[in-house]
């Protein structure tokens, strides 16, 4: 029954986590509930992690998913969240993999000093229940905002947000210095295409276009589920103009981890993906 119907409503999301950083799912559930939504195209985008590529590689070729291995890296300006994902890594590289331990690495010192802080405020999270979820994958913020959660401290996890954990809060604390453009050159190095995440969080679209197309910048995320049709349409014009990919996805982290990231919720165009993969082949042949 999964015939024509099920194609011409074929969805592609290209930005989503699984339990390898902070989402919910684990890889093969993650490719279960995407294959249940009529997704086609799936893009995994952890945290600063592979940890949860091959799994849900395995997963989508049994379930006749087409699977697009991705990474996202954060980097904060100004206080501004600039984030950037990357398409097409190689889970197999052991070089990449050791840069991205660096910055997992990172996320673990960060995450120690907001669990002493929030002990020294008198809120005792459980440190070593947070700090074991780092031993596969990495860890951050969302974690810390569960713990918050599980001493009653908070009553959602935008809650420990809002009142804690973003800048400007108690236990907020910055990250390590890692410009945006260290992290496009990172994945240039290792020939994954850089594509600018949310971008209306950098606060500065065109500012942070002008430092990161130089620096190799290849797409921007156009069709983000949690944006309107007029920002959608404006970050075309956007994309259109730096001679970017316009890319698209829901940054779903699992069921109701927050609202309007619904997996499968951005209406992400076919050519959006066919200009990703022809890129990936052109990569790959040389071009
Ligand atoms: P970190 O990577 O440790 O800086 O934490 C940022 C992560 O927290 C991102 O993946 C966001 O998806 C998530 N996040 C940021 N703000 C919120 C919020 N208000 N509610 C839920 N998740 C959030
Ligand atoms: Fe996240
Ligand atoms: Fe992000
Ligand atoms: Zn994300």
């Amino acid at each position: 029954m999964a015939t024509e119907s099920a194609r011409t409503q074929a969805k592609i999301d290209l930005h989503t986590h699984t339990n390898a950083s902070d989402g919910l799912d684990t890889p093969a559930e993650l490719v279960t509930n995407a294959s249940q939504r009529g997704i086609s195209v799936l893009g995994v985008t952890d945290h600063d992690t592979m940890d949860g590529l091959d799994a849900a590689s395995e997963a989508a070729a049994r379930a006749g998913i087409t699977l697009v291995p991705g990474v996202e890296l954060s980097t904060t300006v100004d206080r501004a969240e600039v984030h950037i994902l990357g398409y097409f890594v190689d889970s197999n590289d052991s070089d990449l993999q050791a840069r991205l331990s660096d910055l997992a690495a990172a996320r673990v010192r960060r995450v120690e000093r907001m669990i002493a802080r929030l002990h020294e405020l008198g809120y005792p999270v459980d440190g070593e229940a947070i700090l074991a979820q780092a031993e596969e994958g990495s860890i951050g913020r969302p974690h810390v905002a569960r713990a918050l959660m599980e001493i009653g401290a908070v009553d959602s996890v935008n809650d420990a947000f809002e009142r804690f954990l973003k800048a400007g809060r108690p236990a907020y604390i910055p990250r390590d210095s890692f410009s945006p453009e260290d992290a496009v050159g990172l994945l240039v190095e290792y020939s994954v295409i850089p594509v600018l995440a949310h971008p209306f969080s950098t606060k500065d679209i065109e500012g942070t276009l002008a430092r990161l197309v130089p620096a190799g910048l290849k797409g921007l995320e156009t069709y983000y589920a949690e944006y309107s049709p007029e920002q959608h349409a404006q970050l075309h014009v956007i994309a259109d103009g730096w001679g970017l990919v316009p890319t698209g996805g829901s940054d779903y982290h699992g069921a109701g981890f927050r609202e309007g990231r619904e997996l499968g919720a951005a209406p992400v165009p076919q050519h959006s993906w066919e200009r990703l993969s022809t890129l990936y082949a052109d990569l790959a042949n040389g071009v």
